[in-house]
């Protein structure tokens, strides 16, 4: 059975109860559920006796108040396919309850976050970690699970429970893709059908290009606006515009990879031929 908790109190009465024996995975989301964040469900349901998926559209950590307000969430439809997974509980509290303190106290990482995503996004790792940071000390699970999708986010959450001792392991999931080989995101949702399919360009590019400013090049020459393409770690990563919606992406470097390389320029190619 699913119990979906919106109170912080009705959870505690919930966890107290839980023996200590009882291992607690946590899906953090922002809702909008695809293939991605069930992923990282059936991943935690398969490490842990009881699961817990929270859904909480963070206000704080959207700098732009339209992608905000066109986040495609429906709540319904998450709830149902959670359901279907065999999750033990959602947690989908508002935003009065996670933020009494009005976001007066927050978490800042002062270094990697002012990078990539935070050079484009002011203030939104601060976000992220703050709600990351309130969401483990109340869901309290022993496993935490991010998506690999979210590179930075992933590193930034890992050091962070490190740095304040928080006793949660943290497990990263590896990105899934479409046909394609587009990064599944709930903002895909906001690309029309040929969108999509150009779409599928940006990894393909990001990880077969010879070096970033080739990288940034054969991006513009397809028709995407180019936030960022960065090497770091043996990844590359980046962020591009199309038909008014954010893509980010990263692609390991590593020689093995060559194999998903050669499927995505396959794929890729093979479905814009199809819109010809
Ligand atoms: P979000 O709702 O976008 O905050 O995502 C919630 C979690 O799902 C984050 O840890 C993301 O990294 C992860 N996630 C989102 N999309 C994907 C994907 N395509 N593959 C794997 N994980 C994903």
């Amino acid at each position: 059975m699913t119990t979906v908790f919106k109170d912080v109190g009705h959870w505690n009465r919930f966890r107290n109860e839980m023996p200590n024996t009882t291992s607690l995975g946590c899906v953090p989301t922002l809702g909008g559920l695809h293939e991605g964040h069930l992923s990282l469900v059936r991943r935690s349901l398969e490490e842990n006796e009881t699961t817990v998926v929270s859904i909480f559209l963070n206000r704080v950590q959207f700098n732009n108040a339209s992608d905000y307000e066109n986040y495609p969430a429906n709540f319904e439809e998450d709830v149902a396919k959670l359901k279907a997974l065999g999750v033990d509980a959602i947690f989908s509290p508002a935003h009065d309850q996670l933020y009494p303190d009005f976001y007066r106290y927050r978490i800042i990482e002062d270094e990697e976050s002012r990078s990539m995503e935070g050079t484009h996004r002011p203030g939104h790792f601060d976000g992220v970690l703050t709600v990351v940071m309130k969401l483990l000390n109340i869901l309290r699970p022993n496993r935490a699970y991010f998506g690999e999708k979210d590179y930075q986010q992933l590193q930034l959450v890992k050091k962070m429970t490190e740095a304040f001792f928080l006793p949660v392991k943290v497990v990263s999931c590896p990105t899934i893709r479409d046909a394609n080989g587009l990064a599944l995101s709930s903002r895909n949702r906001r690309l029309t059908s040929r969108g999509l399919v150009k779409a599928a360009r940006f990894p393909e590019i990001l990880v077969n290009a010879e070096n970033v400013e080739l990288a940034v090049a054969e991006l513009k020459e397809a028709g995407f606006e180019v936030e960022y393409i960065e090497e770091r770690g043996g990844r590359r990563f980046g962020a591009v515009v199309l038909e008014n919606v954010r893509l980010i992406d990263n692609v390991s470097l590593n020689v093995a990879d060559a194999q998903l390389r050669s499927g995505m320029s396959r794929t890729s190619r093979q479905a814009e031929g199809q819109l010809k």
